[in-house]
């Protein structure tokens, strides 16, 4: 008996998670639309939204266009009353906001620039931010907090390896978590990439997998596999850019020769171009935004060092490829701001150097954000975690 009772009120709770997530794809919906999706009895989708209406989750919107032609009640999730927190740390700042559970970043921000890089300087930075916000918005009720990370990233232990200094022997998530009274969630940023693309860009139904390939000053990819993340045994899943393209290379942070990140990242290539302007005379630029229009102009010696790098990213996405056939590959960070030269000249690299096959078996694109696609994946992870842990809306 005991255990049946058990069973139920876990079938009870996928479902809400189940429902949560639909709603959160559709926008509006009927509860029809959810029931032909979810697969759900008529009388189990009314029950659990109406308990979603008295949490004042879910609002209905008046009629819509219905099953079958027919007019129906929409229901959608309210953008007002729950929120959470994401923050996105890289190698050179961080910044936190507040964000509904349509992916929404609401105003308020912050964004500071690292200068002392040691985590008991930089995790109470973003605690404080954190907290700020809470106080400054007592009318929200914030569920839960998402952070992305640069990587290698053990998910388990909460440890970043091999981009600052000092961070390898603490556990990040433990030191954020000590610090606050709400649940928190850390990530890869490439994870949080392909999970932010998979849950306001493109469609995950319409993809077998789906690789969202990080191109900043490191490389990452996040892998979406059965509609969730795929991290492997520790976490580290996806992390091409320590995969190395030169054995014979040069020595990477992470002990690893010819990594591709050494190669292909947005820092590689301004640090080429500017080999190259030294070389001729000519000032050096001082950060990668500052080649974006270059490129996009086709600076002569500017668009050749573009095309170098391109073709080392392409080796680095004939090994994503053959590692995970993905069905879609989908660039962002940094590099994706170039615009649509990036997809262009990979495909034509791929078609140099595999059989045709290989290339027409995975579609590569552009990121669908204009806003940097980890920042709201981080906020993506804390509500996804609100929507397994329903208990939160209570
Ligand atoms: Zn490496």
């Amino acid at each position: 008996m005991k255990q049946g009772g058990k069973n139920l009120e876990a079938i009870q709770a996928m479902n809400r998670t189940l429902l949560l997530r639909l709603l959160q794809q559709n926008h509006i919906c009927s509860r029809a639309n959810l029931a032909e999706q979810s697969g759900l009895k008529q009388a189990t989708i009314t029950n659990i939204i109406n308990d979603f209406i008295s949490w004042e989750l879910v609002e209905e919107t008046g009629l819509i266009e219905g099953c079958k032609g027919r007019r129906a009640i929409g229901i959608r999730l309210k953008t007002e009353g729950f929120y959470v927190i994401g923050v996105r740390l890289s190698r050179k700042y961080f910044e936190v906001g507040i964000f509904t559970l349509m992916g929404e970043l609401v105003e308020e921000e912050y964004r500071e620039y690292i200068t002392n890089t040691k985590p008991s300087v930089v995790i109470p930075k973003i605690q404080e931010y954190i907290q700020r916000l809470i106080e400054d918005h007592p009318e929200k009720k914030i569920l839960a907090v998402g952070m992305a990370v640069p990587g290698p990233y053990y998910f388990e232990e909460g440890v970043i390896e091999a981009v600052f200094t000092d961070w390898e022997n603490v556990s990040i998530k433990r030191m954020l978590q000590d610090g606050l009274d709400l649940p928190v969630v850390i990530d890869h940023d490439a994870n949080a990439g392909v999970l932010a693309e998979c849950s306001f860009g493109i469609d995950p139904n319409l993809y077998e997998t789906v690789v969202y390939l990080a191109v900043g000053q490191g490389i990452g990819a996040g892998i979406y596999y059965e509609g969730k993340i795929f991290r492997g045994a520790t976490g580290i899943a996806g992390e091409i850019g320590h995969a190395s393209i030169n054995m014979d290379g040069p020595r990477c942070e992470c002990g690893n020769r010819g990594c591709l990140t050494c190669y292909a990242s947005t820092l590689a290539f301004t640090e080429r171009v500017n080999q190259r302007m030294r070389n001729t005379g000519r000032q050096p630029f001082k950060q990668f935004q500052d080649l974006i229009q270059p490129v996009r102009q086709k600076d002569a010696v500017i668009y050749e060092e573009f095309q170098v790098n391109m073709r080392y990213l392409s080796a680095g996405i004939i090994n994503l490829i053959y590692s995970y056939n993905p069905s879609l590959i989908i660039i962002g960070d940094e590099m994706s701001r170039v615009g649509e030269q990036v997809p262009e000249e990979i495909r034509y690299n791929i078609r140099q150097l595999v059989e045709r096959k290989v290339l027409n078996q995975a579609e590569i694109r552009l990121t669908s954000f204009e806003k940097d696609s980890a920042f709201i994946g981080a906020a993506e992870l804390a509500i996804d975690y609100a929507f397994v842990h329903t208990e939160l809306f209570r």
